[in-house]
């Protein structure tokens, strides 16, 4: 990906902040990123020379964090979530023993055991219940985090929804401000998951780099990740909501 050295984002396109953006991007010379809940502000700006940024998080932390370093900054682009601080989930190590704080693996492989009780799938973890499907329920990996739990009698997703982070609808932002490279996750993973997922995002940045502004998300790449997502759900994550 393209390597800019400084850009700036603007965050809030009301009455006074329309007016000093548009200056910003009149005077500084530099890229500016401009973020508003009214789409219609940002498409004014973008009128003015500035660049649409894809969320709040997009521009004011990944922009921030290159405008401040020299380092090449790479961001997740696809995979698996953790909700762990890093070195602080003891999540794993309570079950079986072993995490990523102390083995670089959370809810290690050889812990799991599938049950099918008639048409019932139970995902145990060093024989811990941490799933129970339905039939016609995609069976996800029993990711303690991500595990349905009994709380106040309701059966839920009571820490983490089974999803992967697809941060490939915010490519374009995350060229314009510079990411230097896009983080995949494979640790765990079979070298088939990896080889799908690699090419996938290896076409859609070279399409990208070869024709920026007629980038769009092609079918087959989006059926694709779906097919490998966990639980075959996308989310934006942090790059769209608080980190809690
Ligand atoms: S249990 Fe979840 S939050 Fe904790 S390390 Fe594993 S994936 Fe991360």
């Amino acid at each position: 990906m393209n390597h800019s050295t400084q850009v700036l984002g603007f965050i809030g396109l009301g009455v006074m902040g329309s007016g000093m953006c548009r200056n910003l991007v009149r005077k500084s010379g530099d890229p500016v990123l401009v973020f508003d809940m009214v789409p219609a502000a940002i498409e004014d700006q973008v009128r003015s020379g500035a660049q649409a940024g894809g969320s709040v998080a997009a521009v004011a932390q990944v922009a921030d964090v290159i405008r401040n370093t020299p380092v090449p900054i790479e961001v997740f682009g696809f995979g698996s979530l953790c909700v762990m601080v890093e070195g602080r989930c003891a999540l794993s190590s309570y079950v079986t023993g072993e995490s990523p704080n102390t083995r670089g693996v959370c809810s290690p492989a050889k812990a799991v055991r599938w049950e099918k009780h008639g048409e019932v799938l139970d995902a145990r973890l060093n024989g811990v219940l941490i799933d129970r499907f339905q039939p016609g329920e995609n069976a996800g990996y029993p990711t303690l985090c991500k595990g349905r739990f009994d709380v106040d009698d309701e059966t839920y997703y009571a820490i983490e929804d089974p999803s992967s982070l697809n941060a490939m609808a915010l490519l374009p932002e995350l060229a314009k401000i510079g990411v230097a490279a896009i983080k995949i996750e494979g640790r765990q993973r079979s070298p088939a998951y990896v080889a799908a997922v690699t090419r996938i995002w290896r076409a859609a940045i070279d399409a990208y780099a070869k024709s920026p502004e007629r980038f769009s998300i092609q079918p087959d790449w989006a059926a694709g990740l779906a097919r490998v997502a966990e639980g075959q759900q996308h989310t934006l994550g942090a790059y769209h909501r608080k980190w809690k």
